[in-house]
């Protein structure tokens, strides 16, 4: 990297703490699904910001809405209402099929409320004595960074020394519907899994596994919890990845491209039995449910009612699919054991004696995509839904060239 891309990077090696390591390209704009450094070299964004950028950098619609709310209201805090959180909130709810939303701003906060909803409708409704719910979740589970959320992870790195550690959850194999109904008891008032394991590296459960979930929460009386901040908005092909074997969670647990990478907008959506359970200063946040947010959150799911990115993706997918093929099996390194494909988004899993997943990032920098490896071997593969067909040929030959070798 040259002179510019260097300082950059010292200076916020020097000023800024070390929680990521990021590839070495200091991106100064973003258009659609491309992205361009500091040096004006042009990348194809194939990370979409976590899946934020479901609709690539800077949409129009998107922009000129956000642009219009900047400069009318921004922030009133919930001590007051504003226009905008009304129309957010019903268009939210009629694309969830839910009766009402509660409005955050991150990932993490969202999981947190419907962790908190979860335990209070398992006191006030369920009838769970005091103190004593439990709350059931997965191997290899990503739901966000708070000391809560933390706890349990089973990710060492995520989790070392930020006990004590917060108790009243129980860890099952994912894709395992036994350990489940075994796991479940008469204090467990919710079950909560990502219906595609994101930051696990694109892990889909076996077929059925989802309906299993949904029926064992039915019989022990326990809300079933989707997150869907990394699987959900058109990511998969549907608008819930949940609606890949008809499943209708509980709770929706949504962020990311809720905000269309312009900015931090999640919520939980779910239905009024459940969610009164929140009374005035029982739960809350500064900024969730601003203008701007729902300004922007709103004209996301109008996007979203009309289905297009959802079409796209999955057609795109297939593309993806059929591209990756020949880079299935080569038994030498240069190639992928494992394929794993739901929309436009894809765990590509390097065969052993392969570059690691590190390298592979890098090198797929030097030919101009940009994506990232999880858990050392695994490269995530998920570009904004704007992106066209020769863009996806064009990243899959980045794919087979960066295993091939520097
Ligand atoms: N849940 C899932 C499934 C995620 O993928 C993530 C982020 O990667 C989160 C929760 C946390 O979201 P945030 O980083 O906005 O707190």
């Amino acid at each position: 990297s040259t002179a510019q891309t260097a300082a950059h990077i010292a200076q916020v090696e020097r000023y800024a703490a070390h929680n990521y390591h990021p590839l070495p390209v200091v991106l100064s704009h973003g258009e659609g699904a491309w992205v361009t450094d500091v040096e004006g070299r042009r990348y194809l964004d194939c990370l979409s910001g976590y899946s934020a950028l479901n609709f690539g950098h800077g949409h129009p619609r998107l922009l000129a809405r956000a642009q219009e709310q900047l400069a009318r209201l921004t922030l009133t805090s919930r001590a007051f209402h504003n226009d905008q959180l009304g129309p957010f909130a019903e268009a939210l709810a009629a694309l969830t099929g839910k009766d009402m939303i509660l409005p955050m701003n991150t990932g993490a906060e969202a999981v947190e409320t419907a962790l908190k909803v979860s335990r209070r409708w398992g006191y006030r409704v369920k009838g769970v004595p005091e103190n004593e719910a439990n709350i059931v979740v997965m191997e290899g589970n990503f739901h966000g960074r708070t000391t809560t959320i933390v706890s349990f992870s089973d990710d060492k790195v995520a989790r070392d020394d930020y006990g004590p550690y917060t108790p009243g959850f129980r860890t099952v194999t994912y894709g395992d519907s036994q350990a489940l109904r075994e796991a479940v008891d008469d204090f467990t008032v919710a079950v909560l899994l990502e219906p595609v394991q994101g930051e696990g590296g694109v892990v889909i459960p076996p077929e059925g596994y989802l309906r299993d979930v949904r029926a064992i929460c039915d019989e022990a009386g326990a809300l079933m919890v989707a997150d869907e901040i990394q699987s959900g908005l058109a990511r998969t092909g549907r608008t819930f990845a949940c609606e890949h074997e008809e499943v209708v969670p509980d709770v929706y647990v949504l962020g990311k491209a809720l905000g269309g990478g312009l900015y931090p907008v999640s919520a939980i959506a779910t239905n009024h039995e459940i969610l009164e359970v929140i009374t005035p200063g029982s739960h809350g946040s500064t900024f969730g449910g601003n203008p701007l947010a729902a300004a922007i959150g709103h004209e996301v799911v109008t996007m979203l009612a009309e289905g297009e990115f959802q079409r796209r993706s999955t057609h795109l997918g297939h593309l993806l699919t059929e591209c990756l093929q020949p880079l299935l099996g080569h038994g030498d390194g240069t190639g992928l054991s494992e394929v794993r494909v739901r929309g436009l988004w894809a765990g590509l899993d390097i065969e052993p004696g392969g570059p690691s997943g590190r390298v592979v990032s890098e090198r797929l920098m030097a030919h101009g995509v940009l994506a990232k490896d999880t858990h050392g071997s695994t490269i995530r593969i998920a570009p904004p839904l704007v992106v066209t067909e020769d863009e996806v040929r064009l990243l899959v030959d980045a794919v087979a060239e960066a295993l091939a070798g520097p």
